[in-house]
């Protein structure tokens, strides 16, 4: 597979440079072998890239929208045509499913689309002046210049999540790829410098780790701070973008309960759930990361969905499995330890545990699907984000008790219900303090929709009308013309 070059990271003012701070080494998380080091930006380069997206920004608003829009369908052409390289690259350096590598392209083509049809939609309004002669209007404007933080679970479909709707509403962008799956952003930046005639600026790439996000968030040029990431990273961009009073939208982490009422279609509900804790190995925002069952149905539901996980193939995402590495040691880890509190708290361990046995799994980040019963709500892994393969299963007497439990947590992005009876749905629904709540159906949000987490999971919120709003701001002119 070709990688992206890598000793020119930077892209700054239409030109590809060297980076001069620390060089932070990306894995291939299949066996832990070193696929390139890659050197970080400097807080003196993120100001060179703000700087160059500062200038270019006034110009570029100034172009008809619909020349914006020309350019994010072109840029969403190149995904399509280099798709299958651009889904190896994913792959490999997240881990992911080569099918799920291959979704996520397509999603972010979708997003480019999408964002490309409110090119002619950007609409202000006309009122009524309030003294004689006058006309008041208000208009739709960029905000400057977005910095787009990025994580590493969906490198390139955040990115272009965040990069549509900044540059059809007129504002140029740095972006800041993840320090652990750069290469899908940076091969894209450099087919989107060969092949389409953007003005230098417009686009500009940083890369490295949390020093070059906070020369990013410190930077009084950063109009707004478009980051996905986690909770306490979040927070910390939150305060040190207050030094400046720069905009934030965070998307944040989750821990999304899903309730199953006894009247549910339990296969439809097990390959549900299945699927939404794991896809991309658990490492999902909108994963279910703790499953509510009434009584009723506790033991069959268990007994398929154990077999189900069982059955699931963990190996070589360019090989077909249906689960590929973890993305690091970090999150192994993280995931190791949450299953070894929870059995210390007092879970059973219903399958799997940890690492796959076999000598093709010693090297590298596997983790088995894993099933964990006897749980509590008070246990860590039903309260923290565990973030990996592992689902916690708890018997719920009502559906009070599971609304009580799914809402007693800082987090409020994503949940799940599973249920036949309209009435139980609708009231849950309305009950359910989460942004984000797919019913009788496994996760994937909607390009048109709106994704947004309530309480610690975020503020802001992206997608559809509503996302690509916060990307702009209100100017109001009041045209006085006089009476004669
Ligand atoms: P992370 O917070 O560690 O990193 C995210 C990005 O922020 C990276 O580019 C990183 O280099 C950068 N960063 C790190 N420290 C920074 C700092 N102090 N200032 C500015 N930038 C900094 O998160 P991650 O591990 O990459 O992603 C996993 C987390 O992201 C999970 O909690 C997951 O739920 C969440 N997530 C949320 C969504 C959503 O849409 N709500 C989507 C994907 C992932």
């Amino acid at each position: 597979m070709k990688l992206p070059l890598t000793e020119t990271p930077l892209y700054i003012d239409g030109t590809w440079r060297a980076a001069s701070g620390q060089p932070i080494d990306v894995y291939d998380p299949r066996n832990e072998n070193v696929l390139v080091s890659m050197p970080s930006a400097t807080a003196a380069e993120v100001h060179e890239a703000l700087a160059a997206a500062r200038r270019a920004q006034r110009a570029w608003s100034r172009r008809p929208a619909a020349e914006r829009g020309k350019f994010l369908r072109a840029a969403a052409d190149l995904i399509h045509r280099h798709r299958d390289h651009l889904a190896h690259l994913i792959s490999l350096e997240v881990g992911k499913p080569l099918e799920q590598a291959l979704g996520e392209a397509d999603f972010a083509e979708a997003f480019l689309r999408y964002n490309a049809e409110w090119d002619l939609r950007l609409e202000g309004e006309i009122l009524p002046g309030d003294t004689p002669g006058e006309t008041i209007h208000l208009l739709r404007v960029p905000l400057g210049v977005v910095g787009a933080i990025c994580p590493w679970n969906f490198p390139l479909a955040v990115l272009c999540r965040k990069l549509g709707p900044s540059l059809v509403t007129g504002n140029t962008v740095v972006a800041k790829p993840s320090e652990i799956s750069p290469l899908s952003t940076l091969a894209f930046f450099q087919l989107l410098d060969e092949e389409l005639d953007l003005p230098p600026g417009v686009i500009n790439l940083v890369t490295g780790a949390g020093p070059t996000g906070q020369a990013l968030v410190d930077d009084p040029l950063t109009s707004l701070v478009s980051f996905t990431g986690h909770r306490d990273t979040g927070k910390s961009v939150m305060a040190r973008a207050a030094a400046h009073l720069t905009r934030v939208s965070l998307e944040l982490g989750g821990k999304a309960p899903a309730i199953v009422w006894k009247d549910a279609d339990l296969d439809l509900t097990v390959q549900a759930i299945l699927a939404a804790r794991h896809t991309n190995c658990g490492q999902v925002c909108t994963s279910a990361e703790r499953v509510l069952v009434h009584r009723d149905v506790l033991k069959p539901f268990t007994e398929r969905y154990v077999a189900a996980a069982r059955g699931l193939r963990v190996g070589d995402p360019f090989e077909g499995a249906d689960l590929g590495p973890m993305v690091s040691a970090k999150q192994y880890e993280k995931t190791t330890a949450a299953v070894a509190l929870a059995r210390q708290e007092g879970a059973t361990v219903l399958t799997g545990g940890g690492r796959p046995e076999g000598g093709q799994y010693q090297a590298g980040y596997w983790f088995t699907p894993t099933v964990l019963g006897d749980v509590t709500p008070a246990m860590s892994v039903m309260i923290e984000e565990t973030f990996g393969p592992v689902t916690p299963i708890l018997g719920i007497e009502s559906i009070e008790e599971a609304v009580s439990i799914a809402n007693a947590s800082r987090y409020g992005l994503s949940a799940y219900l599973f249920s036949r009876d309209y009435g139980t749905v609708m009231r849950t629904v309305n009950d359910l303090d989460f942004g984000e709540i797919y019913v009788n159906r496994t996760l994937g949000e909607s390009i048109h929709a709106h994704h947004t987490g309530y309480k610690e999971s975020g503020i802001g919120g992206e997608d559809g009308k509503w996302g690509l709003l916060r990307y702009t701001q209100l100017k109001t002119a009041y045209h006085h013309y006089g009476t004669d």
